[in-house]
């Protein structure tokens, strides 16, 4: 039997720091996880870069039912907390875009450092460890594993969601919340591609690997990024973010000249080249290919620019700045990068995460019911989430 004062169970992003969080306060500490690999998401997030925060993360760039539960852990430890440390290991990184920070080199050198960190806290880690049993006593919890009984007084789950099941998801902090009395939102698929209806499919697959600027509104939010075309679908930032917000059956707003007016140009154009083609004329903002297939797939005839006459011009520009798609679905937890729903925040401290009426249990990171947007949001949560059950269990 093996007694240590914390467990915390998952080794991803949120586990390891909370780890070494707590081991820097001179708690024992073993994380247990049952994959071969240890933080395999890691090494595959950003692209193999890892965007391991974002410069202007602030609670409203999560998903959550309670608006303000994430309030206090983003303040408690920030973007600029985690960027220190960074920096402090000598990890050169770079803004992509919109305030995401990406590794120069690789993302091995977040998970190094992450390793390195319990290491230097004396926290143990363990792979390949299946947690078969817990059961919680007056001082603490017991827990069968396929490595031997370990006992401990704070336990925390940090086992994620369910996407990327190759990479050791398992809905087994749900399980533990549900023995503990914690409710468990409703989970699916986030940042995650559309899949189409054939109808659209079978156009649009013709598309694949060109990608448009654009705006994707839905549920009243927007996010103006680019849109990938795929041959299963629609992929791409404004896509991934998007997907978070959509519901089954709705459909997807698309501008797709959404830093301009295209009326107005092609106005311009009409005045300038009445004789010249729609088609040519719009090749001057998209590429051909695209062009080609799309004129007839909206239903738009390919004439003279001058033959657009009254309001027939505007209603070409409209059908490009609010293209209307109703996805067929999503590709699931097989492709998405995170998942919505989780332990319900209502159960838990926002200051701490311990459980309200567990005394010694902890969720972090993305088992709760908070999902960041795309762009770095989501380590940030699993860093300020195990920061702060760091500082407590
Ligand atoms: P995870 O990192 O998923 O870790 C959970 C750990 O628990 C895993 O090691 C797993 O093996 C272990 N575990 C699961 N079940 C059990 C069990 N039964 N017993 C023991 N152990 C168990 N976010 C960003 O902010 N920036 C990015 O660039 C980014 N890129 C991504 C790319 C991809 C392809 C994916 C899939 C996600 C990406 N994300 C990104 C999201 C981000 O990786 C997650 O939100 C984050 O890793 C969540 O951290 P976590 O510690 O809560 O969970």
């Amino acid at each position: 039997m093996k007694k240590v004062d914390v467990i915390v169970i998952g080794a991803g992003a949120a586990g390891l720091f909370c780890a070494a969080q707590a081991g820097k306060r001179g708690r024992s500490v073993a994380v247990l996880d049952h994959a071969k690999r240890i933080g395999g998401k890691i090494l595959m997030s950003g692209g193999g870069r890892c965007n391991f925060t974002n410069m202007y993360a602030s609670h409203e760039n999560f998903l959550c039912d309670n608006k303000h539960f994430c309030k206090s852990a983003l303040s408690q430890y920030t973007q600029w907390d985690f960027i220190s440390l960074v920096a402090e290991y000598g990890i050169a990184y770079h803004e992509k875009t919109l305030g995401q920070l990406f590794c120069d080199d690789s993302a091995k050198d977040i998970l190094s450092m992450l390793l390195s960190e319990c290491d230097k806290a004396g926290a143990t880690v363990t792979n390949q460890c299946d947690v078969l049993q817990i059961e919680k006593g007056d001082s603490g919890f017991t827990l069968q594993t396929s490595k031997g009984e370990y006992q401990c007084e704070s336990l925390v789950i940090a086992t994620g969601g369910l996407s990327m099941p190759k990479l050791g998801a398992s809905p087994f902090g749900y399980k533990v919340a549900e023995q503990f009395g914690l409710t468990v939102k409703p989970t699916r698929a986030g940042l995650v591609p559309f899949t189409l209806h054939e109808q659209d499919k079978n156009v649009l697959a013709e598309l694949s690997g060109i990608s448009l600027d654009a705006s994707a509104s839905c549920n009243d939010i927007s996010f103006n990024e680019n849109i990938l075309f795929t041959h299963r679908g629609l992929s791409g930032p404004a896509v991934l973010q998007i997907s978070s917000f959509w519901e089954p059956g709705q459909a997807v707003e698309f501008d797709l000249y959404p830093n301009g007016d295209l009326y107005e140009q092609l106005h311009k154009a009409q005045q300038s080249q009445p004789d010249v083609l729609l088609s040519n004329a719009l090749a001057a903002f998209y590429p051909k290919r695209y062009v080609q297939t799309v004129l007839p797939y909206l239903g738009i005839e390919n004439k003279p620019l001058k033959q657009y006459q009254g309001k027939s011009l505007n209603e070409v520009a409209q059908a490009f700045h609010q293209w209307q798609l109703k996805p067929n679905g999503t590709e699931g937890y097989r492709t998405a990068e995170v998942t919505l729903g989780g332990v319900d925040t209502d159960f838990l401290s926002s200051k701490t995460m311990e459980a309200k009426d567990v005394k010694g249990l902890y969720f972090i990171g993305e088992v709760m019911d908070v999902t960041g947007w795309l762009g770095g949001y989501n380590f940030q949560w699993a860093w300020s989430s195990g920061y702060v059950a760091g500082q407590v269990v």
